[in-house]
């Protein structure tokens, strides 16, 4: 599973290490520029989820880069960041296709907010959730879902279920599933097992592509079709 890519455009040092160091410790893979000239270079090497732009920066501002990335990329999310606050400023950040706007100072949970909001209005995941065949996983909330269909998980269902996912394409061991769910691998538990793994095969039959195929006398592996 690859991680959410941001572009990031910032000439204030100490900010931009704030807020990359908070960005990559909640699982993003972060790509900052300090100077507005060499963002459109990075941007397509990158091919950014996000991007976060500042506006003040030497070489092109953050609405010409804005502009420019609108160019080769429609749906891309964009927020821009500003010190200034004239509402002339909010019109041109929308008018250079940003989809939101952040003055500063603002806080890292305001930015994190604001970047998953867009994230998940653009169909695109956030950090925290896994992407399988058609199927999406939220494992904090605990829900698999595609297109306008879902099913809740119970908690075992869950944490089974993120076993299998991390290691999509590769075995997970039976002995290994029973002592981490439910800490050892009595015959009461494995026998508990089959029931979870049967349960889990009916909900991701909502993309037939999508196999959970039992590995005799080793355990279980996750296959996208
Ligand atoms: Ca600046």
């Amino acid at each position: 599973m690859s991680k959410t890519r941001v572009l990031y455009v910032e000439d204030e040092e100490v900010l931009a290490m704030l807020v990359r160091d908070h960005l990559e410790r909640n699982g993003f893979e972060v790509h900052w520029v300090a100077n507005g000239n060499e963002a459109e270079a990075i941007f397509r090497e990158v091919k950014p989820d996000l991007c976060i732009l500042d506006i003040m920066l030497p070489g092109l501002s953050g609405y010409e880069i804005g502009k420019v990335i609108r160019a080769v990329d429609k749906a891309v999310p964009i927020i821009f960041l500003t010190a200034r606050s004239e509402s002339k400023d909010v019109v041109e950040g929308f008018k250079s296709g940003g989809n939101d706007y952040l003055k500063k100072p603002f806080s890292l949970e305001e930015l994190m907010a604001r970047i998953n909001n867009l994230l998940s209005m653009a169909g695109r995941t956030s950090p925290g959730q896994y992407k399988i065949g058609d199927l999406s996983f939220d494992p904090v909330r605990m829900v698999i879902q595609t297109g306008d269909q879902s099913v809740s998980l119970s908690h075992r269902e869950n944490e089974l279920l993120k076993m299998l996912i991390a290691m999509v394409g590769r075995p997970v061991e039976r002995k290994e599933i029973l002592l981490q769910l439910w800490g050892d691998d009595h015959f009461f538990n494995s026998r508990n097992l089959d029931v979870y793994i049967t349960r889990l095969r009916k909900y991701l039959k909502m993309d037939p592509d999508i196999q959970l195929i039992t590995l005799k006398g080793v355990g279980y592996q996750l296959v996208e079709g």
